[in-house]
């Protein structure tokens, strides 16, 4: 299966509506720009040097996600040139994007990662903090970030019921926050890799990160 196979046997499963974000992590920019010749502009990134290393030599019309784990150090790199930063996983991180963003007089555009999975990934908001975040209207503490939605990243499990039950916590929270936020900007929800896009899509994903399912297994030696 080619690339291009890949994108088409996905696409045909994901509706209009949702975006797809072409995880590229670890994969070089031949392969990128294969994904990019079938007129993809979405892609996903984990580290902030490759990232800078991969924005300043592929096409300039290309829209990059930060979704990897963000060191403050390293927000100074990443903010001018994500379109979108989904790992945004407390409020000592907006604070440093804050800073960055109104230096260069810029919005920067993020989604909180919500702690959901029950193993593993031990990062993120816990539903209840971001309950209060917005009750206490802390986002106005940020005028130079946009919070346009929540992230998570589900149990690593072939455990469909578990899924479920992550996905349902996620869009029932995503709306707990909507009536709090009540902005036309504060739309999306990240959820859904290659293992769960389409039960996260039945859900109410409205961005999916897939990477291995369109460009094969990374190579984590390079
Ligand atoms: C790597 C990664 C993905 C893509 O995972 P696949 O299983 O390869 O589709 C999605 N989201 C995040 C946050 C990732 O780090």
């Amino acid at each position: 299966m080619t690339i291009s196979d890949n994108l088409k046997k996905i696409k045909a499963d994901i509706p209009q509506d949702v975006r797809l974000v072409c995880v590229s992590k670890f994969h070089p920019n031949e392969t990128i720009l294969e994904a990019y010749q079938c007129g993809e502009r979405h892609f996903g990134e984990s580290r902030a040097q490759e990232l800078l290393q991969k924005q300043s030599s592929l096409p300039k019309d290309i829209y990059w996600h930060f979704i990897g784990p963000l060191q403050t150090n390293k927000v100074k790199h990443v903010v001018p040139i994500a379109s979108l930063i989904h790992s945004v996983d407390s409020e000592k991180l907006l604070n440093a994007i804050e800073k960055e963003a109104a230096k260069l007089n810029m919005t920067s555009h993020v989604l909180l990662e919500v702690y959901i999975a029950q193993e593993e990934h031990k990062k993120g908001f816990k539903p209840e903090e971001l309950i209060l975040f917005f009750d206490e209207q802390r986002w106005k503490a940020y005028p130079h970030i946009q919070i346009d939605g929540l992230m998570c990243i589900a149990s690593l499990t072939e455990d469909t019921e578990l899924l479920k039950t992550e996905f349902t916590t996620m869009k029932t929270l995503f709306d707990a926050i909507r009536k709090r936020f009540d902005n036309d900007y504060f739309k999306e929800l990240s959820m859904g890799m290659s293992n769960d896009f389409n039960l996260a899509i039945l859900h109410g994903s409205t961005m999916v990160r897939i990477g291995s399912s369109i460009f094969g297994n990374r190579n984590y030696k390079q």
